[in-house]
């Protein structure tokens, strides 16, 4: 079997949701998805074509090392590179699963369970009082979700603090003041009283603090027993991040803006994080991400994905959470775009009572149904061409 053809196009959605359709000979093909590559991963996948047409699609591994190297003085570490990457790699995962009549699991050693637990990233603004995030948990809670995230970083996107109450906020400086940590306190003390004690509640400071601010944070935070506290620093520091982990026992998450093993490696080494969450359809792929489930696995450490993907990106990310043995949770990003399920070929929303179930339909298991993801097309974008 020869790749006969690369195409693509993109949609909006939790961000530009970039579709890989690779083409063959025998008229199989493959559907892959990355994010967060923007047009420069778009760029890049055209670029990367005259290099794929010809191979042979089962060479997945050596494909994505391949161009990697091939790239390595044009971002070969991390960033954009990496992701148009992805993006091929889980269209040729798909692919080989397709040709060969098997989920992607069974190709990765086979699983090690039959369903994904998925937590919900949802929307609880620093101006909330409970009422407002008890209405929030409860959507969460009524769709089976036993595990819910939020973020605490306030006014972190548009710089005005006072949407919490509080005085405007200087973005470049990371020390949390006073009035910013108690209020920090008070949604997280909300948001478990409304959660109960079945639901696990996470919290996310989107890299947005200094070390001291951060280790008295993850101390007050202690008695709340989150499921964890996300990227309390920024990630370029792994011992700043250690430095938090050690201080509280508060589990810390991170690795979101990391990409490959190699991105991994000083953060597992040297136990800087309780918990690591890859961000599958960004990263490195299926391959990349399972190996790097397996590094943290020699230190216990266990693999929560971060994920903002659409269904397609979501199931192969689930694919890579079956076969390793020391999965946690997988996050859903897109509680309120009410085209999650219409965006896939059967209308079936992929997550049921907060699991998604792996089933045994061949490559990622879900199909793009391309006319409603159209609807969606991002701006400046070809559609499969
Ligand atoms: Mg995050």
């Amino acid at each position: 079997m020869k790749i006969t053809a690369i195409r693509t196009a993109a949609s909006t959605g939790h961000c530009m949701h970039l579709w890989v359709r690779i083409e063959t000979d025998e008229g199989i093909t493959g559907l892959g998805e990355c994010v967060h590559g923007g047009h420069q991963a778009l760029a890049i996948i055209h670029e990367l074509r005259r290099r794929l047409i010809g191979r042979d699609p089962f060479e997945i591994d050596a494909i994505f090392e391949g161009l990697r190297r091939g790239y390595v003085f044009d971002g070969g570490t991390g960033g954009a590179l990496i992701t148009a990457l992805t993006g091929i790699e889980i269209a040729l995962w798909d692919l080989k699963g397709k040709a060969l009549g098997v989920p992607i699991y069974e190709l990765m050693g086979g699983k090690f369970r039959d369903s994904i637990r998925v937590y919900a990233d949802c929307q609880v603004e620093p101006s909330m009082d409970f009422g407002e995030i008890q209405r929030v948990v409860e959507d969460v809670v009524a769709r089976g979700f036993t595990a819910l995230k939020i973020d605490v970083d306030i006014g972190a996107y548009t710089g005005d603090r006072r949407r919490g109450g509080g005085r405007p906020k200087d973005l470049f400086n990371y020390t949390a003041d006073e009035w910013e940590h108690q209020r920090m306190l008070e949604l997280v003390d909300m948001t478990t009283r409304a959660a109960g004690k079945d639901v696990a509640v996470a919290v996310d400071v989107h890299t947005r603090l200094d070390v001291p601010s951060a280790i008295r944070l993850a101390r007050d935070l202690e008695q709340f027993h989150l499921l964890w506290l996300e990227e309390p620093v920024p990630p370029e520091n792994v011992d700043a991040m250690r430095e938090v982990k050690r201080a509280s026992s508060t589990p810390i998450c991170a690795g979101e803006n990391l990409y490959l093993r190699h991105g991994f490696r000083d953060l597992l080494e040297k136990q800087a994080v309780d918990i690591i969450m890859p961000d599958i359809p960004k990263c490195g792929g299926l391959s990349e991400c399972r190996k790097i489930a397996n590094m943290a696995e020699l230190y216990y450490i266990p693999f929560a994905p971060h994920n903002v993907a659409s269904p397609i990106g979501t199931m192969a990310s689930a694919q890579v959470c079956a076969s390793i043995p020391n999965f946690l949770v997988l996050e859903f990003h897109w509680l309120h775009r009410d085209y999650w399920a219409s965006i896939t070929a059967d209308g079936e929303d992929i997550i049921k009572d907060g699991y998604i179930q792996l089933g045994t339909r061949p490559g990622i298991g879900v199909e793009l149904n391309e006319e409603v993801a159209r609807t969606y097309q991002y701006p400046g974008t070809t559609w499969f061409e």
